[in-house]
């Protein structure tokens, strides 16, 4: 489903992303783990095109993101982007936060629009908070629109940037439900998160990054019990 191959970026003349590869299967749930400046964000958005690479190939279900010619905004909204601040729109009440990719990108009618994002926020618990707007909602609450905007574009996978780093203890778990049933439907889902529990749950593999490079990847109880690098352990050492 997602192919990263061996891809190198540079930020002027700091490497950012060095010889990365990685490949997600359709269904897979993947974490991605790493000390902070690693460059997980960085790849991230890679996928997404919402960065540029320098050499190497990303494919997303066939098609080349990092190709000429290929039209980006489809790409786009063929993956669904979750980051740690959520970033709605602020000026647009919850239901149309919702309503506005579907109908500007899309091309869905109002009516489709409004009853996609009806049972999108049914289905993450906030039906009773449609008409408002994103600053009167909890953090926990935010980002559970902000996940259900994402899945009103019907994405082929899920990106996720550490999507409960900037919440309070007590919202982490209403997020991380969600982000399980999601997993459990079988989304394909690319997830920074050092939220170990929500790993051993659903991901079958998790990626270890550390400066710029994917320098493990394996089977997460593997991972845990038995990481392979130093770097990895020290890290682990320091989370679990
Ligand atoms: P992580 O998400 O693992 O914390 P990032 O991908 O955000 O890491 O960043 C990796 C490194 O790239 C960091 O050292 C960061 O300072 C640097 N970096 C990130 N974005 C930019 C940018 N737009 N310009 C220059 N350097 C950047
Ligand atoms: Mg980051």
């Amino acid at each position: 489903m997602i192919k990263i191959d061996n891809i190198d970026k540079w930020y002027g003349n700091f490497h950012v992303l060095n010889g990365c590869s990685l490949e997600v299967e359709r269904g897979e749930v993947i974490v991605i783990c790493g000390p902070s400046g690693s460059g997980k964000s960085t790849l991230i958005k890679c996928v997404n095109a919402l960065e540029p690479i320098d050499s190497g190939h990303i494919v997303v279900d066939e098609t080349e993101v990092t190709a000429k010619g290929t039209k980006l905004p489809d790409v786009r909204a063929r993956i669904g982007m979750v980051f740690q601040h959520f970033e709605l729109f602020p000026h647009k009440t919850v239901i149309e936060n919702l309503m506005l990719g579907q109908i500007k990108v899309l091309n869905r009618s109002r009516d489709e629009a409004l009853k996609k994002a009806e049972g999108l926020l049914e289905r993450v618990g906030l039906a009773d908070q449609a008409d408002k707007y994103p600053s009167a909602l909890s953090g926990g609450q935010q980002q559970r629109v902000a996940i259900a905007r994402a899945l009103a574009m019907d994405p082929i996978a899920m990106c996720f940037d550490e999507p409960t780093s900037a919440l309070d203890p007590e919202m982490i778990s209403e997020v991380l439900d969600v982000m399980v049933e999601l997993a459990k439907e079988g989304m394909t889902m690319m997830v920074v998160t050092h939220e170990m529990g929500f790993a051993r749950k659903v991901a079958r593999r998790v990626v270890f990054m550390d400066e710029g490079e994917v320098k493990e990847i394996a089977a997460t109880e593997t991972f845990f019990k038995n990481p392979e690098t130093d770097r990895a352990k020290e890290f682990l050492s320091k989370i679990l």
